[in-house]
This record gives structure tokens, sequence and C-alpha cells, in this order.
């Protein structure tokens, strides 16, 4: 009898012992970061050994690229760019270079709809302000001029950019976001850890999800102008990304109108559309940042042509 009741306290220590340490693995193998950047809740989880440390790291990374692309800093990349003469070869970052050069494909396979020397543009409608107004037709036509991806040449090999007319200016807004994204699942990788990168409407994710038993990630697509969580369909997704570009985002209203932040280059003004939402699932979170823009701005028929070509999802919605 006695011999019974102390190998149950045996037992009974054993377990109590696994469960802390249970616990405290379970404590150090998850783990979650969210800051704000690239004007947007930005969250990075993961799960497994060292999420801490790689979450850490990650973030550092996304902060790195926000610093690089921040069309509001004197001292990034794109406003060393952006306050260059005609001409001049601005030395950049290889990162910024990435970026650039698969925006730039992007900007020539849609045809310009998509164009990173938007800025004009957008400086123009400024979605930030608390006031907003629209823009004069006459101011609208001004920007234009200014806007052609065409002025832009990139040498990959000195990391230089120069511009052929001085009043072109880039905006990496509708890009930097998703290579960001890109970034980070590379630092999870190298941790071999399972992570999910969710960067205000764009979504990567890395590595198995424990909380499914098929192990792959679930993302509900946001239905546009409804409560958030209300989810217009949901697509399950192995290692990859989901990025959505929307009117619902960022807009203003006057007399009843919503003006949205995706501009169309030829007519000056938000793209007109009968969706509110594109949505693209890949691999590359850059590539689909660029294409969920573009595909917006190109509508239904050439943005699905456009998605084939790059051989991922697309939806409208
Ligand atoms: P996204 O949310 O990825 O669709 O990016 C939208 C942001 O990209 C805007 O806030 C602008 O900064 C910029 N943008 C707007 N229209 C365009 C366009 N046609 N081509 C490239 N960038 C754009
Ligand atoms: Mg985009």
């Amino acid at each position: 009898m006695k011999k019974l009741r102390n190998i149950l306290s045996l037992v009974f220590i054993f377990l109590f012992f696994a469960g802390l340490l249970f616990n405290y693995y379970k404590q150090n193998s998850s783990y979650e970061v969210t800051e704000f950047l690239f004007d947007t809740t930005c969250t990075v989880s993961a799960n497994g050994k060292n999420a801490k440390i790689a979450c850490k790291e990650a973030f550092s990374e996304i902060e790195e690229i926000h610093t690089l692309t921040n069309f509001y800093s004197d001292t990034s990349d794109v406003s060393k760019i952006n306050h260059a003469k005609e001409y001049e070869p601005v030395v950049i970052d290889k990162r910024t270079m990435e970026i650039l050069s698969v925006a730039l494909e992007v900007c020539e396979k849609s045809g310009g709809a998509f164009d990173i020397t938007i800025a004009p543009l957008s400086v123009l409608w400024d979605f930030k302000r608390e006031k907003p107004d629209i823009p004069t037709k006459t101011d609208i036509n001004l920007a234009k001029e200014k806007i052609n991806y065409k002025n832009m040449v990139i040498d990959k090999e000195n990391l230089t950019v120069l511009k052929k007319n001085a009043e072109t200016k880039i905006d990496l807004g509708a890009a930097a976001k998703g290579y960001a994204s890109d970034k980070a699942v590379e630092i999870f990788k190298k941790y071999n850890i399972s992570a999910v990168i969710d960067l205000g409407g764009n979504v990567s994710c890395t590595g198995k999800n424990s909380n499914s038993k098929n192990g792959l990630w679930k993302i509900g697509l946001q239905t546009p102008f409804k409560q958030t969580g209300s989810y217009e369909k949901t697509v399950e997704i192995a290692e990859g990304t989901v990025v959505t570009s929307g009117t619902y985002q960022r807009f203003f209203e006057i007399d009843e109108k919503k003006y949205h932040h995706i501009i169309d280059p030829k007519t000056g003004y938000p793209k007109e559309a009968s969706y509110n939402a594109v949505t693209i699932t890949g691999k590359s979170s850059l590539l689909a940042d660029c294409l969920s823009t573009a595909c917006f701005v190109l509508g239904k028929e050439q943005g699905v042509k456009l998605a084939n070509y790059y051989n991922v999802e697309i939806y409208y919605y």
C-alpha cells in the first residue's frame, strides 16, 4: 500500500513538473508584436522555438524597409530619388532596388495602370488630411503630365537610379508593405518557425498552422464597408500571401461621393469601378502588392489577364 502511494506521488510530481514545463515552453514558443507603420497597424506573430527573437528581428527589418521607402522622410531612398536632378544617379539600398525592379516591371506589364511615379497625384489627393477636398481639374492635369514610369532608369549592378525628368517623383505606397512582408518571411524561415505577418490588409504566412488539422492558414477577405471580421470569402493557403487593395481602406467623402486612394493615372481621379476590392494570393507579397493595385486600376478583364500572366489567384468583390 505504501509502495503504491509512493508511486502515485511520484507520478503526480512528474505530471506537475511536466505541466509547468509545457506551459513554460508554450509561453516561450509563441510571440506577437504590433506596431503602427506604413500608416497602418502591423502585427507579426510566430509560433516555435525562438519566436520572440525572430519576431523582433522581423520587425526591425520591416522598420528598415519603412525607413527606406518613407515618402515623408528626407533621408529615405524615396526622398533622395525624388529630390534628385535630371539624370543624376542616386545610390540606393539593395532592398529599395529590389522593390523598384519588380514594381517597374508591373508598371510596364500593366501598361501604366500601375505607375510608381504617381506621387504628384497622390500628394494632390492626399488622403491623410483632416479636411480633404477635391483637387481642381487644372492641378490634376498638371500632375498627370509629370507621371510616367518610363522616366525611371535603374542600374541593378551599381545600385543606382536616375530620372529623365527632375519633376518625376515616386510613391512606393502600393509596393513597400508587400516587400517588407517578404523580408519578414525570410527571417522566420531562417529560424524555421511558423508565422503570420499582417501589415494592414497584406497578410503573409509561413510554416505550418499548428491550430489547423491540415496545417493550412485560413484568411478571411474583409467585406468592404462592413464591420471588421465580416468576410466576403475565406481563402486557405500554405506558404504564401494574400494582398488586398480596396476603396474602403483609405477614402474621404464629399457630397455623398466617396473618393478613394487608388488613382487611375490616365484620368488622375480615383478609379471608378463596380467592385470595391481586389485580392491577390500568391508567393511573393511584393508582386501581389503591386498586382492588387494594378489589377484594381485595370478592371476585371485585363486584370485577370495580368494575374494569369503572373500565375496568381485574383478575386474582385
Ligand atoms: P494599395 O493599398 O497597395 O493598393 O496602394 C495604394 C497606394 O499606392 C496609394 O495610397 C498611393 O500611395 C499609391 N497608388 C495609388 N494609385 C496608384 C497607381 N495607380 N499605381 C501605383 N501606386 C498607386
Ligand atoms: Mg498594392
